[in-house]
């Protein structure tokens, strides 16, 4: 076995949107940064899972920016390769290729160290901090040692290695959030889909920006009339939404779900993205011949990798709550912002939407000890496995919000390695005022 060691300032485990913000903010901030990821590309759920639309960058009904920072980079990188035009009412669609091509351009810009087909797979506490991870890959073994470490996993992993104080599912009854593969369709006749929807609009709803088709949604009685009679094979939705990705005739749908018991078992998640495929092809044949416009449509592709909302969190300094969702809660130690409703795809009621009480243009504060490792004094957690309920996870797992938690989380990794104290003791006041100078929104 191989078994080497290497020494950083910040150890990132997980590349997805909230990894990519930690790493970009500390290699610019001079921090020798390492990332590791166990797939072959950055971007996480973006680009893995063909996310493809950020959501978080703008409060719900679009009217009001509350993201800034590391996603403006990305977002201007990714118009310079025409991988999107910008914001669509409330998130900002794009192409899955530009995206891998501008994260893995940032990354080598900032001088991120960054491993591929990397898994990390334990850790060692010293002293209440995490002295090394120990990462797995095809040559063997390696042990990475650093002065701060950032979960952004998605399920937890280093949190649970470090301290196991973590939480899988909805309390109390353990389910998850259902799962999807999402797919792209092209050359769509945008045209043909808009008079179907002006002669039918109980069957299909449509917004147009510019006069152009910028999303659809096939409603419940033409996709519950096409299930009946065994046209369709999507067993735990009815309807069908999809949204243009930035280039004429080309859209991507959400809409496969299944149920997952057990993320972590290889077996059930070769089961389940199995199924999801049968979902897509059924679904791409239902749309060629149900829905005016999509006649000569194909499948363009699927996701490689299934689509995961929610697997487990981290319990740490503090656990956001439903309440301070719903609530629009301002903290002291507030490090960004986030204004999307509770978005829960539940396997028994389909997909359920709370919205906060202030409305779709109001927002409450991501407090910093959310994102603060329990009981370690080097770590923090971040994205989709931050430290908060079910509930409220299912609002602040959002892309944009994941990539501001990233670069909290690094920028308070910097001002800790400075002044020598423990991630729980930054100077929160000192964090808030370079964050705010980085272009973020608090
Ligand atoms: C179908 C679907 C639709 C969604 N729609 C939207 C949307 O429209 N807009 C939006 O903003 N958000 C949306 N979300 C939510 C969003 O995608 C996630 O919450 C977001 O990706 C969270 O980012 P993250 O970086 O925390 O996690 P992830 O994107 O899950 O990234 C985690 C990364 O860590 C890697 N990793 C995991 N474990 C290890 C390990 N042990 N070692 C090394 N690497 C590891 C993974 O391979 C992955 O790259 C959607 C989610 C799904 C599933």
């Amino acid at each position: 076995m191989h078994d080497s060691m290497e020494d950083y300032d910040i150890v990132i485990v997980g590349g997805g949107p909230a990894g990519v913000g930690a790493a970009f903010t500390a290699a610019k901030l001079g921090l020798r940064t390492a990332i590791i990821e166990r797939t072959t590309l950055l971007g996480g759920n973006w680009t893995n899972g063909y996310v493809l639309s950020i959501l978080g960058v703008y409060t719900y009904d679009g009217s009001q920016k509350i993201t800034g920072g590391i996603v403006d980079e990305i977002v201007a990188e990714l118009k310079e390769r025409g991988g999107t035009k910008g914001q669509s009412g409330n998130f900002i669609p794009f192409r899955p290729d530009e995206m891998k091509l501008t994260l893995s351009y940032l990354a080598a810009k900032y001088g991120v160290v960054t491993y591929f087909g990397s898994l990390v797979t334990g850790a060692s506490v010293e002293d209440n901090r995490i002295s090394s991870v120990t990462v797995s890959g095809k040559d063997g073994t390696r042990t990475l040692r650093s002065k701060f470490f950032v979960d952004s996993s998605g399920d937890a992993d280093l949190t649970y290695y470090a301290t196991s104080s973590v939480i899988e599912g909805k309390e109390n009854a353990g389910w998850h959030q259902e799962a999807t593969l999402p797919f792209r369709v092209g050359n769509v006749d945008e045209e043909e889909v808009i008079k179907f929807s002006k002669a039918h609009p109980d069957l299909i709803s449509v917004t147009l920006r510019d006069g152009r088709l910028e999303r659809l949604r096939i409603m419940p009685p033409l996709v519950t009339k096409a299930k009946e009679v065994h046209r369709l094979y999507l067993p735990d939705a009815n309807a069908e939404f999809l949204f243009n990705t930035s280039r004429k005739g080309e859209f991507v749908c959400n809409a496969t779900h299944i149920k997952i018991r057990d993320f972590k078992s290889g077996r059930e998640l070769a089961e389940a993205i199995n199924d999801l495929r049968h979902q897509v092809v059924s679904s791409v044949n239902f749309l060629i011949n149900e829905v005016d416009g999509f006649e000569n449509a194909y499948l363009l592709d699927s996701a490689s990798g299934i689509g995961l909302r929610e697997t487990r969190r981290a319990v740490g300094e503090y656990v956001l709550r439903r309440s301070d969702v719903l609530g629009n809660a301002r903290f002291d130690d507030a490090i960004a912002r986030c204004g999307h409703p509770i978005e829960i795809h539940d396997p028994e009621k389909g997909v359920v939407y709370v919205h906060l009480e202030g409305g779709d243009s109001s927002w409450y504060h991501i407090p910093y000890r959310a994102i603060v490792q329990k009981g370690v004094g080097n770590a923090f957690v971040i994205g989709r496995c931050l430290s908060a309920e079910f509930d409220a996870q299912a609002s602040a797992r959002v892309t944009g919000t994941a990539l501001a938690m990233g670069q909290a989380a690094a920028t308070a990794a910097y001002l800790c390695m400075r002044d020598g104290v423990r991630a729980i003791d930054v100077n929160i006041k000192e964090l808030q005022t370079v964050l705010r100078e980085q272009g973020m929104l608090i």
